[in-house]
């Protein structure tokens, strides 16, 4: 027996993929969404969310995936608690494997996301959300009067220390070489601004704390030097990890791995579409990915309605 074709299979279930779900059940796409089996991405991490509109109290991070899941499945999207290991866009309708089977579908939403690459120290993940963050956007609000450091020396970095003087006191750049990867711009724009410091040549070893962050411990890569730093805050900033693996050899990545779009959403195959920081280095916002999740499926929804027309007409 055939088995049946898929309008939609959305793959990701942070604020892109969830959006994506939530606008293909209204679009009468019937979408099953694979969720990975650690579903809703990085506001899994993140404790108060106070950005999102809709929400006058804070929200925290899985609370507010826990809802947008609720009202797609308020809706009739399929939600499955499962890891995609594998895809062939070579073929129509395109394959989409799991460890249970495999599902057939007109079109695909790619909504997996990013990670903000970590220093791997012993304390970094106790910390998260109480001190230690990735997102300077999100938190810095937090640290009024606080004295913080970002570790890192690429765009990213400098974008984060930029902003985090608008709350913060003192914003010391920790960077393991000593010279900045960032542009040119965004270098002159931190070193010219005086809440911002620079310590060279040093990686942090661990961060220090009970309940919150109260400081790091660094090491001078050139002297050998160890010593602590008094901090409330510490941001790291070394760069992101798409998650595209499963999608190497079937779409186009760009140098860094993500997904490489045209038109907003498409990707370089027709019929699989594109959401959130998977592509998006540039904004990495939940409000963000979720426009993009909803970009994709009015997208998508074309390209199945004309998918379906053809049938018909055929
Ligand atoms: P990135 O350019 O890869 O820079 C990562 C930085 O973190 C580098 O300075 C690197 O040090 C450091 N680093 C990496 N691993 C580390 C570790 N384990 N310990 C300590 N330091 C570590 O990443 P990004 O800044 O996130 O930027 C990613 C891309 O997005 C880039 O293409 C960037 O131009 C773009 N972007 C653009 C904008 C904008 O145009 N406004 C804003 C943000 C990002 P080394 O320098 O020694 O390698």
């Amino acid at each position: 027996m055939e088995s049946k074709t898929e309008k939609l299979v959305i793959i990701g279930s942070g604020p892109a993929g969830l959006t994506a779900a939530i606008y293909g059940c209204r679009a009468d796409l019937d979408p099953l969404v694979y969720m990975g089996t650690k579903y809703g991405g990085q506001l899994m991490l993140t404790s108060e969310v106070e950005n999102f509109p809709g929400f006058p109290d804070p929200v925290l991070g899985p609370d507010l995936i826990a809802r947008m899941k609720s009202q797609a499945e308020r809706l009739g999207a399929r939600l499955v608690q499962e890891d995609v290991v594998r895809v062939n866009f070579r073929t129509f309708p395109f394959e989409v494997y799991s460890d249970s089977g495999m599902s057939k579908a007109l079109s695909v939403i790619i909504a997996t996301g990013a990670n903000p690459k970590r220093l791997n120290l012993r304390n970094e993940m106790r910390l998260m959300g109480k001190g230690v963050s990735n997102c300077a956007v999100c938190d810095a609000f937090f640290f009024r009067g606080k004295k913080v450091a970002v570790v890192g020396g690429g765009d990213t970095a400098m974008e984060e220390a930029t902003f985090l003087t608008k709350f913060a006191s003192s914003v010391q750049v920790i960077h393991r070489r000593n010279e900045l990867r960032a542009s040119a711009a965004l270098k002159k724009e931190a070193m010219a601004n005086p809440k911002i410091s620079f310590i060279w040549d040093s990686e942090v070893t661990d961060v220090l704390g009970e309940g919150k962050v109260q400081g790091a411990k660094l090491r001078n890569l050139k002297t050998g030097e160890v010593r602590e730093l008094q901090l409330d805050g510490v941001f790291v900033a070394i760069g992101y990890d798409p998650n595209t693996e499963i999608f190497n050899g079937q779409l186009e990545l760009d140098p860094k791995g993500y997904v490489a779009i045209k038109n907003e959403t498409e990707s370089s195959v027709p019929g699989v579409f594109v959401a959130g920081d998977v592509h998006d280095f540039r904004y990495r916002q939940a409000i963000t990915a979720a426009a993009d999740g909803c970009k994709a499926l009015l997208d998508a929804e074309k390209f199945v309605k004309q998918k379906l027309e053809l049938k018909v007409a055929n």
